[in-house]
Parts: C-alpha cells; structure tokens; sequence
C-alpha cells in the first residue's frame, strides 16, 4: 500500500519522529530532511524497528533550496509536513535573529523549493505561543494573535506567510496550520521519546530526567497562580496522538476545498503542573521530589484549547490521558536515562 510520499522536515526530532512512525504506518512513503541541529541520526534506525522499514533521511538545512528542490523533485513528493526549527522560548529572547533565520526564513526557502517542484501542500507546526497571554479560555483559534516572546513572532509570521501565499490569485496553495499545545509523552515502544539538550526547559522531561536521578529535584515556577493549587495550568497532548492530528490534517487537505486550515491540537483539558508531577509518581511508583520557585517571565497562568474545530474540519480528536503520557514518557526515559546517547 502506498498513500503517497511525504516529505517530513525535522523528521528526526521529536514530534517529527513520532509522526514519520505513525505515516509509514498507515502506508506512506517518508523522506525526512533534517540538518540534526537538535536530534539524533539513529532515530532513523529506531522508527525501522517500530516500522520494520526505515524513511529516507537527507541531512540538509531546510534553507538550502536547491538540495530541498531536488529531493522533492527525485522523491516524486506530494505533500510536506514542516516541522524543522527552533523551539525555545527563553532561547529566542537572546537570539531572536538565529530564530527568525530558521523559523520564518526557513519556511520561506521551503516554500521556494516547494514552488520549483510544483508541491503545492504544507502541514505546518504552529504554537500556542501565537496567542501570548490569552485573555479567555478555552482558547479558540479566533483568539487575539498577540505572541509574548520571539519565538511565538516568528511562529506567527510564518502562519501569515502561508496565509499570504495561499491568497496569491491563481494559487493552488493548501496549508494546514496546527498549533500545538503542549506535547509530552513518547512512542509505547519506548525506543523514541523527547530528549533535550542541555537543561529541559519544558516540564515532562525535567520531571522524567528527575526520575530517573539525572537532576535532583524540580523546580515548579509559581505557586500563586489564580488556580486550584497554584500551579499553572496547561493542556498536555500525548505526542501519538499530536502525530495523528497531522495524518487528519492530511486527509483533510485532500478532502477539503479550504486553502488554509488553522486549527488547535490539543485535549481541551486543562491539568495543573501539580497534578501532573502527582499523576507521574502514581503512574511509575516513582518520587519527584520538588520545591516551588519564583514565577517564570513570559509564562501564563492557564492556557488550554478549545479542541472543537479540530474534531470538526480535522475529525480528529485526543485519545490518550494523562496517564498514559506519563507511563510512556517513563518508559521512554529509563530505558534511555541519558536519552539517544544511552545506546552501546
Ligand atoms: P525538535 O527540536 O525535537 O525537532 C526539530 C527538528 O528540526 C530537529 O530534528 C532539528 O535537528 C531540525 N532542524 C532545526 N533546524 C533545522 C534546519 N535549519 N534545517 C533542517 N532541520 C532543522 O522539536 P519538536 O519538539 O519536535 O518540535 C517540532 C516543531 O513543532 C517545531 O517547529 C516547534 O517549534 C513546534 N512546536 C513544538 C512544541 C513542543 O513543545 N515540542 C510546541 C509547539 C510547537
């Protein structure tokens, strides 16, 4: 069975992984382009092993039009989904312009070599951080766009890029813009998963890497939030179920006459950082010990999605609970306590 090939930038990172595994799965052919900036060559060998064949990986800086040209030229592609780029928030306010130069120029240059191919489908990986401090939730995607850090600007340029685009009169243009809440978890197999360089800046992996003795306690930031507990409140989206979203979003290109689709991935549930830290120590038997710090800059009280357009346009939904993002987030963690570089 062959449903077609996609191109999948950032194909070896973490959400990218997970949804080359979930492609080759439902009968796609896959050619990932990746320059490793911030992953691991051998997941290319591990998604072979869930699969049992592996996708093509072309080492190459999205940015390099020629060569992204000819691979979606020699591949015969039909569609890209584009998850290459910088995602730090806190790292984007010291180097704003390393962000923009991957984030926004690097989907211009892809759209560049998209248009020399003549592909003309985009599944683009946008952020909740385009809605900065959102004055109501759930949040819908008709929400005020006011992003509060670099990183969320330049997410947003590239959804007004592609918005831009796809009204050029005589276009044949389709985009879907996901905007991702906040992903965890890791494939059931435990053999892909997140793996950060460097300190994690995002919560499951600091509460796994605490599990399993690599930091000694987590710091939790802010216990003086407007909230049940205090803590913040967030939208946690297992990441098979986030791969999934871009499957639907696939389809619904295909299948649907709009030229862009602008929809939020995640449960529409909200969970506290508490009630995750608690959730995970159930769930494996495993003490996180913790303190409370100061409130982080740039971080919002509550942020979660209202979830309806997608189970609308999309007809799909978040499967997976709580739970089971911290089982598979453990899994992943102690069969690899030091991430990729934990193998012989
Ligand atoms: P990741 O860092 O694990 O994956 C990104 C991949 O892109 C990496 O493999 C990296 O090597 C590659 N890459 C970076 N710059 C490149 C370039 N110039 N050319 C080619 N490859 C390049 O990140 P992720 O968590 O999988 O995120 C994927 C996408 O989803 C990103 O665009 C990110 O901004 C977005 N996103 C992530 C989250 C999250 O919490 N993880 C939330 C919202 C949106």
């Amino acid at each position: 069975m062959n449903n077609g090939t996609i191109l999948v930038t950032g194909g070896t990172g973490y959400i990218g992984s997970h949804t080359v595994v979930e492609l080759m799965q439902s009968g796609f052919e896959v050619v990932v382009v990746d320059n490793l900036d911030n992953s691991d060559a051998c997941v290319i060998e591990r998604i072979g092993s869930i699969v049992g064949r592996k996708p093509t990986l072309v080492v190459a800086d999205i940015r390099d039009v020629p060569k992204v040209t000819a691979v979606l030229q020699e591949s015969r592609v039909d569609a890209v989904i584009h998850f290459a780029g910088l995602k730090s928030v806190s790292e984007s306010c010291t180097q704003p312009l390393r962000y923009y130069d991957v984030n926004v120029v690097g989907t211009l240059r892809l759209l560049q070599a998209m248009a020399e191919a003549r592909v003309t489908k985009m599944v683009f990986s946008s952020s909740t951080t385009v809605y900065g401090n959102a004055t109501a939730v759930p949040i819908t995607e008709d929400a005020p766009l006011n992003p509060a850090c670099p990183y969320g600007q330049t997410k947003l340029v590239a959804e007004n890029v592609l918005r831009d685009a796809a009204g050029i009169p005589g276009s044949n243009w389709k985009f879907a813009i996901l905007r991702y809440f906040n992903p965890v978890g890791a494939h059931e197999s435990g053999t892909i998963g997140e793996d950060p360089r460097g300190v994690p800046t995002n919560l499951m992996p600091y509460v796994s890497q605490v599990a399993v003795g690599r930091r000694s306690k987590l710091s939790i930031w802010g216990q003086d939030y407007p909230t049940k507990d205090g803590t913040a409140i967030r939208d946690f989206i297992h990441v098979v179920d986030l791969a999934n979203g871009h499957l639907a979003a696939l389809r619904a290109l295909a299948a649907n006459g709009d030229k862009v689709l602008t929809v939020n991935l995640g449960t529409g549930r909200g969970t506290s950082v508490l009630e995750l830290v608690s959730t995970f120590s159930e769930v494996t038997g495993v003490p996180v010990p913790y303190e409370f710090a100061a409130r982080r800059q740039g971080d919002v009280a509550i942020n979660f999605a209202d979830a309806n357009r997608a189970l609308k346009t999309l007809g799909w939904k978040a499967e997976l609970d709580l739970r089971a993002m911290c089982r598979d987030a453990w899994n992943w963690q102690s069969r690899n306590p030091n991430g990729y570089a934990s193998q012989g």
